[in-house]
Formats: structure tokens, C-alpha cells, sequence
């Protein structure tokens, strides 16, 4: 099957508004007789379903959780980028998609990046007319920060809660639909299948997660906004409810996987304390905007760090990036990270640690300036580590799993290989490459929700056939029947060994060998690990309880057995890429610094593979990366 991005021809920057022209629409009138399902309501989900609902159609938006509100959206912390140029900085849109490009490693679509820097405007002005509490500057215009992998101010932020107040803002639309009957919400409902009529998306079966009931719901049109897989490595940033089940089941069903190797490891986490944690905790980038990254120079050397003079430190990332600093990209930070610590240099008392370090900036503004930026982060982090940041001046952090460039393949209208089932934020795989430049993610799900879906989904259901279709239709009770059987199957099996158990066994594999860096040896040696650990958890795994009731343990256990499938496609696909570009770091691929070395004559393509059975090989699919606007060439950040 060919891949079709449908990038419209033309100029760059007139591409989108050209195409918005061009695209059909759907008459007011006609808009209530279509029925759209929204599965997630972080804040791709909930913004689109607003969107969608104020438009006039009719939606039904579910979610895993009591409450849209408690998506894993309302983490976020740092902030969200937009070319605003308040600062007078040299922003500028172009700027914008340029850093995007050059940052994701030159792995993502020119059109689709272009596109996501023009509407970053209309988010900041969308979400403060909602009444988001941006910061503000004394004259009350809005504020904002640097972030990584960009030397402009183009960060909006609102303390470090932007997540939770962006959401707030998504919520109180979406809510404003629910009273006016054009959105219901089905919370605590877990999608786990997606119904195909005739080969068009055109329903999901849910599990209701109070009742245990398996639920039937037809629509003209699927969104699918559930987040990304970060869990996959049982130890992330992300919140415990991040799963890939959603995703894999319409990968199951025929949508493609888009680079599923390409996985984002946060340079500035709570470093790991013991083998029993379940969690890891972030700090955010923004702190990189004060604070400096250093270890000793000697290695062993464990002073507590005010102890250690100047001269006795090595500010390694000032060092060997001197242009960006603190502040070059994720990807870059963290490897640098793991470099200094392999040689022995990290600190705190399993020596995978590096310091962020806040006394220059303590001592050039003030204690108090710092409380009113990073208060919440360094009670966060006293809360959890015991430390207190303005005595210690410096925190200890380490790299750790944050997030997922991968994701559900995805046209420029935002719509899968399967016709009908689009896909939304984190669980696509569009416009961040290889690497995702910090605050892109929130500015991104905006994108997709507010200003993109209404328009390309009113496109598709202009011209799709919209036969209606019943959930009586045997393809509802096909898919119901497969959910059944998978979930009787795993109550079947009565092992010995809990579900928790198997998802740590997993992340360890993972981490170890399919994280920061990656060669041949270890990926092949994950693989077939990661096999036999899923032929192990079939046999021996032991869910307890019935399906027919409130079940958390079976709701993991679905998630983990899911996984397992995908983790292997996740394995071959970092096997393939023998190049090395962002978030993947291929050993065999590196330049004579240590820095990443792509291969762009072999590999400029978006990976999408195509399920083919849990046996059997999955098919590679290449949609090729043409980049007509911007000089592909090594990144450097020096
Ligand atoms: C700690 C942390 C801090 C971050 N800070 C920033 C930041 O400062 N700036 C930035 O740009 N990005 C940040 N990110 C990334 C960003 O928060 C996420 O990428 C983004 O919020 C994802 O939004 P989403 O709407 O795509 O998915 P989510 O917010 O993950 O929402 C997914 C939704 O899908 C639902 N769901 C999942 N599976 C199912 C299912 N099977 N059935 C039904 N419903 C389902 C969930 O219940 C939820 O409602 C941060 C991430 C983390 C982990």
C-alpha cells in the first residue's frame, strides 16, 4: 500500500490556509445528523470534542477516568511554545518550524510542522479568551520562557501548571457543550476495540470499568486521542493510566504504527531510589532556563556539592555546546548525562545522578525570584527526595522515559490508513521527527483538537458514504466477541505471578536495552527476552477476580498483554533504523564526537508497519521525507 501524506501542493506557508479553502465543509444544518466518538479528553480529546461540539455535531467523548480533568495532560509543567516573538527576539513562524525540524532530527514532515507553527498563535490567544492564567509581565502582557533546542523566548507558561490550567481551559469548553446536549462524556470506560465496517472506522467497543460490561458505540467517524506509550517501560514520567491499548488495538485492525522506536528520554528526572518504585517524577526544563548541569570533574568525588569549588566542576553541557548550553536539546542532555555517569562521574548514591545546580542564579536574582518560578517543582522535589533546594542550592537528576515521538501513522489531515479512524495528539506520530522539542507537545495536541480536526474531520464526513450503521451490525459483535475471548483467556490462565511483576520484568528489558542507547546485540537479545517473557505471562500470570466487575487488576493485565505486542514491533523497529537521529541513539551510528549520526540516504522515511499476526513479521511500510525548505545537514548545537 502506498502511503499518501496528502500534502498539498504549493507553497509552504500557504499550504494550510490554501488547503482550509480548498477542503469541503459541512453546511450547519447537516452537522447534527453526524455522530462523532472522541476516545481520550486529555487535551487533544477534550479541545476537539469542544471544538467539534460547539460546531453542532453530535459527539460522544470517552475516557478511562472519572473525570476529564484527570488526564495525563494536567502533568504537563514547563509550558507551551508559540511563534508570539513578544519578546522581540527574532521569533518568528519560520523560526518556529525551523527549530522543530532541525530538533526532531529531521525525521518529520515540512507541511505538517509549518502548519503546527502558524496555528501555535491562535492557541495562546484561544486559551487565554478562555481565561488560562498565562504569566504575565508587570504591564500585564503575557510572559514567557526559553526552552530547549531554541535561542528565542517562546514559552508560555503558568507557573509550572501549564498542563492543568490548559486543561482547565479545554474542560470548561467541553463542559459548556455537555450542558448544551452536543457532547456527552462516558467516563471510566476503556476503549478496547475498534469496530470496522466495510473497512471504515465506524465504532469502539468499551469495557465499562465500574460494571465490567462491554459496551457497543457506532459513529460516522473515530477520534482516537489517548496518549502516548511511554508506560510500555513500567518506569515514566507519565501518569500510571498512559497505556497503549487504544492504539495497538487499531494497529491490530489495520492502522499503521509510525516510528515506534522514536522515544523520548527526559534529561532533568528524580533519579530512581529503589527496585520497588513505580514511578519517576519530572522536573522541568524550565529549571534548565536557571539552573546548570555539572558533575565533578574527578570521578568518586563525593563532597555534597556546595563542598566542590568551581574549578573541581565540569558544566559539561556549557563545556561542549557553548551556543545553546543548559538548554540544548533533550535528547542531547541526556545522552550527555549517561556519558559522564558511564564514567563514573555521577553522583548521589547509585552514581546514575547529575547535578542541577542553582546558585549562580540564587545568588543573581534572589531566593525569592527563584520560589516564584520553580516553587512547586522544588516542593515536589523535597517531597519525594527529602532534600531542600534552597539550602542544597542544586537538585540531583537523571534521565528517564517521558515521552513518545511514535505513534498511529497519520496523513496531513490528520486521518489514518483506515478511513474514518483519525488520530489526535501523543498517539500520533506526526510533526515532531525523532526528537520533540520541549513545550511542543502541548502546543501540538492543541493544534490537532482545536484548529486542524474540526476542519479535516468536516472534510472526510463531506464526502465519506455515512451509510448508517447500527451497533446490531455484526462487525460490533465480532469485535465484542474478540474482547471477550482475550479478556476470558487471561482470567483463564490462574499463574503464579502478578501482572505488576511482568510489566517490571518488561521495563527492565526495555530500558536496558531498547533506551538511551541501542545496539544490534542488545536489540536482538531484547526481542527475543521480551518473547519469552510474554509466552511466560500467558502462562504463568495471575489475574484475580471475575470480568464482570470493578477489576484493576485485569484493566493492567489487558494493558500488559498489549505491551508485550507492542514492545516487540517497537524492538524491530529500532533494529531496522541503523542510523542513529534523536531520541534514537544507534551505537554503530555515531560521529567521531559521540554525537548522533544519521543516514539520510538510506533512512529519511517515516517507518509504518503493518500488523500481520502476533507470530508473524510485521510488514514495513516507508512514506519518504522530502525536505524542499530546509538544508538538511548535521545538528549541531555547538
Ligand atoms: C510530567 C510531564 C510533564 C510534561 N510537561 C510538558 C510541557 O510542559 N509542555 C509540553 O508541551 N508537553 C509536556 N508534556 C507532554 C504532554 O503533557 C503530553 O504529550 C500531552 O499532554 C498528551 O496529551 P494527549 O491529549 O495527547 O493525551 P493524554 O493527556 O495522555 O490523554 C489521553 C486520554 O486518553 C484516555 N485514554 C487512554 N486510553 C484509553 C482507552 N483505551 N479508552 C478510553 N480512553 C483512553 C485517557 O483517559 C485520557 O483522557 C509533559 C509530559 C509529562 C509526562
Amino acid at each position: 500500500m502506498t502511503l499518501e501524506s496528502k500534502v498539498p501542493a504549493g507553497p509552504l506557508d500557504s499550504k494550510w490556509q490554501q488547503h482550509k479553502f480548498d477542503m469541503s465543509l459541512v453546511a450547519p444544518a447537516n452537522r447534527r445528523k453526524h455522530n462523532i466518538i472522541v476516545v481520550g479528553t486529555g487535551l487533544a480529546g477534550a479541545s476537539a470534542a469542544a471544538t467539534l461540539g460547539e460546531l453542532g455535531y453530535n459527539v460522544k467523548a470517552f475516557t478511562i477516568l472519572d473525570s476529564p480533568r484527570r488526564s495525563h495532560s494536567i502533568a504537563a509543567q514547563g509550558g507551551i511554545n508559540a511563534a508570539k516573538n513578544y519578546k522581540n527576539d527574532g521569533d518568528s513562524v519560520y523560526r518556529l518550524f525551523y527549530d522543530t525540524i532541525k530538533g526532531g532530527d529531521y525525521r518529520s514532515r515540512e507541511a505538517n510542522v509549518h502548519r503546527l507553527a502558524e496555528v501555535s498563535v491562535d492557541i495562546i490567544d484561544q486559551c487565554a479568551a478562555q481565561g488560562v492564567p498565562f504569566a504575565r509581565e508587570y504591564g500585564g502582557t503575557l510572559s514567557n520562557r526559553t526552552f530547549g533546542g531554541a535561542q528565542v523566548s517562546r514559552t508560555f507558561y503558568a507557573r509550572g501548571q501549564t498542563g492543568q490550567q490548559l486543561l482547565l481551559g479545554a474542560y470548561s469548553s467541553l463542559i459548556r457543550q455537555v450542558d448544551r446536549g452536543q457532547v456527552e462524556i462516558f467516563a471510566r470506560r476503556e476503549m478496547l476495540d475498534l469496530v470496522l465496517v466495510d473497512g471504515v472506522a465506524r465504532g469502539i467497543i468499551t469495557r465499562n470499568l465500574i460494571t465490567g460490561e462491554l459496551e457497543r458505540y457506532a459513529a460516522d467517524t473515530v477520534l482516537l486521542c489517548t496518549g502516548g506509550y511511554a508506560n510500555l517501560y513500567f518506569l515514566s514520567t507519565n501518569a500510571g493510566n498512559s497505556n497503549v491499548t487504544a492504539a495497538w488495538r487499531c494497529a491490530k485492525r489495520g492502522a499503521y504504527m509510525a516510528n515506534p522506536c522514536y522515544v523520548q528520554i527526559h534529561p532533568t528526572c528524580i533519579p530512581q531510589s529503589d527496585e520497588f518504585q513505580s514511578k519517576l517524577t519530572l522536573m522541568s526544563e524550565s529549571l534548565r532556563n536557571d539552573g546548570r548541569v555539572w558533575v565533578p570533574m574527578k570521578s568518586g568525588d563525593d563532597r555534597p556539592p556546595q563542598q566542590i569549588p568551581e574549578d573541581e566542576r565540569d558544566y559539561f553541557l556549557e563545556r561542549k555546546y557553548p551556543s545553546f548550553g543548559n538548554l540544548v536539546p533533550r535528547d542531547v542532555a541526556s545522552r550527555n548525562a549517561k556519558t559522564v555517569s558511564d564514567e563514573g562521574r555521577g553522583v548521589g548514591s547509585t552514581g546514575r545522578a547529575v547535578y542541577l545546580d542553582f546558585s549562580d542564579a540564587i545568588d543573581r536574582v534572589g531566593a525569592q525570584v527563584i520560589a516564584e518560578r520553580y516553587g512547586n517543582l522544588f516542593q515536589m522535589y523535597e517531597r519525594i527526595t527529602g532534600d531542600d533546594v534552597y539550602v542544597d542550592k542544586a537538585m540531583r537528576i537523571y534521565p528517564a522515559i517521558h515521552y513518545v515521538m511514535g505513534g498511529l501513522w497519520v496523513d496531513y489531515n490528520l486521518m489514518s490508513n483506515v478511513p474514518g479512524l483519525h488520530v489526535l495528539g501523543e498517539a500520533n506520530f506526526s510533526d515532531h521527527g525523532a526528537n520533540r522539542l520541549g513545550a511542543s507537545a502541548l502546543m501540538q495536541g492543541l493544534a490537532d483538537g482545536y484548529f486542524v480536526a474540526p476542519y479535516t474531520v468536516a472534510d472526510y464526513l463531506a464526502n465519506a458514504k455515512n451509510d448508517p450503521v447500527g451497533t446490531d451490525h455484526p462487525a460490533f459483535a465480532e469485535a465484542e466477541e474478540a474482547v471477550t475471548d482475550r479478556i476470558a483467556r487471561l482470567l483463564a490462565v490462574q499463574g503464579k505471578r502478578t501482572v505488576l511483576e511482568f510489566h517490571r520484568d518488561l521495563g527492565k528489558i526495555m530500558w536496558n536495552k531498547v533506551g538511551m542507547s541501542r545496539n544490534r546485540a542488545g536489540l536482538e537479545e531484547a526481542l527475543s527476552e521480551v518473547r519469552a517473557l510474554r509466552d511466560e505471562f500467558w502462562r504463568d500470570v495471575k489475574v484475580a477476580g471475575t470480568a464482570a466487575d470493578f477489576n484493576k487488576t485485569l484493566e493492567h493485565a489487558l494493558r500488559v498483554a498489549d505491551y508485550f505486542e507492542f514492545g516487540e514491533l517497537l524492538i524491530r523497529d529500532a533494529l531496522h533504523r541503523e542510523e542513529s537521529c534523536g531520541g534514537h541513539f544507534r551505537e554503530e551510528s555515531q560521529t567521531d564526537e559521540g554525537e548522533a549520526q544519521r543516514d539520510d540516504d538510506t533512512y529519511a522515511y517515516v517507518a509504518a508497519w503493518e500488523y500481520k499476526g502476533t507470530e508473524a513479521d510485521p510488514v514495513l511500510h516507508k512514506e519518504p521525507l522530502t525536505f524542499d525548505f530546509v538544508e538538511v545537514k548535521q545538528r549541531s548545537y555547538k
